[in-house]
């Protein structure tokens, strides 16, 4: 057994990383200033995006999409119940109506034909989230949107350089969101983007980022009265980043693709050692798809196992390999049975809750960190077999 604890996630931090912070705070600027646009600008060049918004956060990201979509009181807006609630959340603090769609049990993503199931005349937008880093099924997304005139925001805050038949996750979409999370790809300790191909849809953004203000005289509704003038044209929220974030955020995004081409090197590590375990259920590789593998998530075959999917979560535990469960489906929390979702049933996702397991997969992990999972790994099902 490991000495130390592994998590699941964790970010990596070099000396050049911390330089790029300590430069911000000898400087003028310690937000709004010059290190946000140039974050806003490498970002949208790594991405294939025209126009990329920093943030506060991925729920910020999340947020602002939702209301530069035009996400209002009255809307539904569909989205996969295998997320982190934020993804749902989003719509709900615009006063819209998240509506949940079934996944599919080979990807884990949201399924296409379940979300036409789910189209009604109040429908404004959907909410594709790429799970684990496994893009969407985008095509066929982007079709069903165009039939119904509606808005696709993809939350990728799992994608990260990942890829959908040969293009960036990014600018597929009217809006994409991101969060720099310690845990996520590249990390800003708390931050987000928004990434778009629409001028107007940026416009908006910038509004919400900063209370609704514009000081662009080509927004002005009123008559310029001076350079100290600026207007609220919208209730937007304070969601800036700081400028001390964006250096981290650049200086990250500089080993973002080193990073993610050891995170696929993990899981293929993964995959090799799994590939015998009759007990395990490995993630699917799609062949037209490069996942950015935020996540490895592996399904128990409980049938075939004499312990629950909480003992097998436990045993690793003890043995210092800090799996995890992605994720809750959202409509059961608390908060949502409350609000009129008790009747919600998806039944693939929560068959898929209730075996899953993610392992630590992160670029520092070393060969031994993973060594180590893998054997815990084959102890406990080797003990646990029936
Ligand atoms: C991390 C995450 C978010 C939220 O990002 P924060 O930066 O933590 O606010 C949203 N959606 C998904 C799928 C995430 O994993």
């Amino acid at each position: 057994m490991r000495e130390t604890f592994l998590p699941y996630g964790k970010q990596w931090l070099d000396e050049d990383d911390i330089k790029a912070v300590i430069q911000v705070l000898k400087s003028d600027y310690l937000t709004t200033g010059p290190k946000i646009l140039e974050f806003e600008k490498e970002f949208a060049n790594y991405v294939g995006a025209n126009y990329a918004v920093a943030i506060a956060n991925g729920t910020a990201a999340l947020h602002a999409a939702c209301f530069a979509a035009g996400i209002k009181e009255g809307d539904e807006v569909i989205t996969t119940p295998i997320t982190f609630a934020a993804s749902a959340n989003s719509v709900l603090y615009c006063g819209g109506q998240p509506v949940f769609a079934d996944i599919d049990l080979d990807t884990y993503n949201i399924s296409p034909s379940e979300i036409r199931k789910r189209i009604t005349s109040k429908t404004k937008a959907i909410i594709p989230v790429h799970f684990a880093g496994q893009p969407c099924e985008m095509d066929e997304i982007s079709r069903i949107a165009k039939e119904d005139n509606l808005i696709v925001i993809e939350d990728a805050a799992h994608a990260v350089g990942a890829n959908y038949k040969g293009k960036r996750i990014g600018s597929l979409s009217d809006l994409t969101t991101f969060s720099f999370h310690p845990v996520k790809h590249i990390t800003t300790g708390e931050g987000g983007m928004i990434t778009t191909n629409s001028e107007q849809l940026y416009e908006k953004l910038l509004l919400f980022r900063s209370h609704g203000i514009t000081r662009n005289r080509d927004l002005m509704q009123e008559e310029y009265q001076g350079s100290w003038y600026y207007e609220q044209l919208e209730l937007g929220y304070n969601y800036r980043i700081t400028d001390i974030q964006a250096a981290l955020g650049l200086s990250q995004l500089k080993k973002a693709d080193r990073f993610l081409k050891r995170r696929r090197e993990i899981a293929r590590l993964y995959s090799q050692a799994f590939k015998e375990q009759p007990n395990l259920i490995t993630p699917l590789q799609q062949d037209d798809c490069d996942s950015s593998w935020h996540l490895y998530v592996v399904r128990l075959k409980l049938d075939n196992l004499k312990c629950s999917r909480r003992g097998f979560f436990e045993y690793l535990q003890q043995e210092n390999i800090g799996v995890n469960v992605h994720y809750i489906p959202v409509y059961k929390h608390p908060y949502y049975q409350k609000n009129g979702y008790q009747a919600v049933k998806c039944p693939n996702s929560e068959q898929y809750y209730e075996t899953c397991l993610s392992l630590p997969i992160f670029p520092k992990m070393t060969n031994q960190d993973v060594e180590d999972v893998i054997e815990s790994f084959k102890t406990i099902l080797k003990r646990n077999g029936k």
